[in-house]
């Protein structure tokens, strides 16, 4: 079976419980184990399906090292939407005629870091949604490849906080953007425009994401003498185990079909497809303490280390890696944090879980180690990449010293 074929989801079941055990008592926990085998295989069947798109990786959803490397080494470009993933990406080994800059109210600092990137590798192409964007890039010199993020006015996904098609934060007015465009010709080498919608999208919200880009390929009519529409990402996974996972097939065809008379290449930017479901985050059981409303579940992760059930009401499965077949008892599983918010999930029916069990949370690839965080001074987790019979670590576990290297090197500090 090629990568290609791979199954369209790898759920939490999947994962081998003993060698997951294994790495908890090697490299402690929490702990986030990335399957590089994984990454290949999600990239290798988004690339199939979208045989006549130049796929680039989102990087935000996980900018980890190895993590960038392996999915750039199976044959993505990465698309960065800040300074510091360009410079990260570049450090993971990126060429950097293989990045792309999309900015979003970008600090002076990073476009002075983008413009000094082009100024050595005119093949970058930069994007912006705001003309004083546009005017900011010419004061500093620019006059390269440029692309114009524009907003349909129609978000789609799987939550408020995601949909950005409709969000007047991104890209240009739908309206302004043929004006824009005749005057960014002037001024810049203009090669394309660029949308990202949504993020999330299953097979469900293919009709929403449809009508989203179907009028981005509308504008490229109108626009006309494009190099790329870039339609960014927004591919989702199913985080429920009964959830079906997008038909990326049915995805690639529906793209297909509404930039069908657009006369450029289509790009797309996924993230959370390639990455997600090659995360699973091991944590360990300290506390057990039944109440007359739910059984408390203590374990040593917490929000810290995963955010997004606390930032966006997220589902993620939770497996007793341990305790697999016990009966299952309602439970509510939350971390070390004094807040209530530090929660992965609220009386939900999970095998019976004990002190000292090990319980992996799934799905955690994408958008989990990128927003950990010190609140609370937790030093942030560990992670081993897995690849084939090999696991090695692949960012070592945060110390105390960590927590105060900041200030211990400020001059101020006293
Ligand atoms: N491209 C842009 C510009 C984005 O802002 C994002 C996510 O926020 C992505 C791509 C990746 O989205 P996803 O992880 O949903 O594929």
């Amino acid at each position: 079976m090629s990568d290609a074929d791979s199954p369209a989801v790898k759920r939490l079941a999947d994962w081998d419980g003993e060698r997951l055990e294994r790495l908890a008592e090697q490299h402690d926990t929490p702990l986030y184990v990335m399957d590089h085998d994984r990454l290949r295989e999600n990239f290798d069947r988004f690339d199939a399906a979208f045989d006549f798109a130049h796929v680039m990786y989102a990087a935000k959803a996980n900018t980890g090292r190895e993590v960038v490397r392996t999915l750039y080494d199976a044959g993505a470009d990465v698309e960065c939407a800040a300074a510091g993933e360009l410079d990260r990406a570049l450090k993971a080994g990126v060429a950097p005629e293989d990045l792309q800059y999309t900015a979003v109210n970008p600090p002076d600092g990073d476009l002075d870091y983008a413009v000094d990137l082009w100024e050595d590798t005119p093949e970058l192409t930069i994007t912006a949604g705001a003309e004083m964007t546009l005017d900011r890039l010419e004061a500093r010199g620019f006059d390269g490849r440029l692309s114009l993020r524009v907003n349909p006015g129609i978000g789609t996904g799987h939550h408020e906080k995601v949909a950005t098609g409709k969000d007047a934060k991104f890209g240009l007015p739908y309206d302004e953007v043929p004006r824009v465009a005749e005057e960014a010709r002037e001024r810049f080498d203009f090669v394309g425009l660029h949308a990202h919608v949504g993020s999330g999208v299953l097979s469900e919200d293919l009709d929403d994401h449809r009508r989203a880009l179907g009028k981005v390929a509308d504008l490229a009519e109108r626009v006309g003498d494009l190099e790329f529409v870039d339609l960014g990402g927004g591919f989702g996974v199913p985080y429920r185990p009964d959830e079906p996972p997008l038909d990326i097939e049915e995805a690639a065809e529906m793209v297909r079909e509404v930039t069908a008379d657009v006369d450029a290449t289509i790009a797309l930017e996924p993230g959370r497809y390639l990455v997600a479901d090659a995360g699973a985050l091991l944590t360990r059981v300290n506390t057990i303490k039944e109440t007359p409303e739910t059984r408390v579940v203590g374990v040593d992760a917490g929000l810290t280390d995963m955010i997004r059930p606390a930032m966006f009401d997220s589902y993620h499965h939770i497996r007793n890696v341990t305790g697999g077949d016990r009966e299952a008892v309602e439970s509510s599983v939350g971390g070390p944090l004094c807040t209530s918010a530090d929660v992965f999930c609220t009386d939900r029916p999970i095998p019976r879980p004990e002190a000292e069990d090990l319980l992996a949370i799934g799905n955690v690839g994408a958008y989990g180690i990128n927003l950990t965080s010190q609140f609370h001074s937790q030093p942030r987790p560990a992670e081993v990449a897995i690849e084939g019979d090999e696991a090695r670590l692949t960012r070592r576990r945060e110390t105390f010293e960590d927590l105060t290297r900041l200030e211990d090197e400020a001059p101020g500090t006293r």
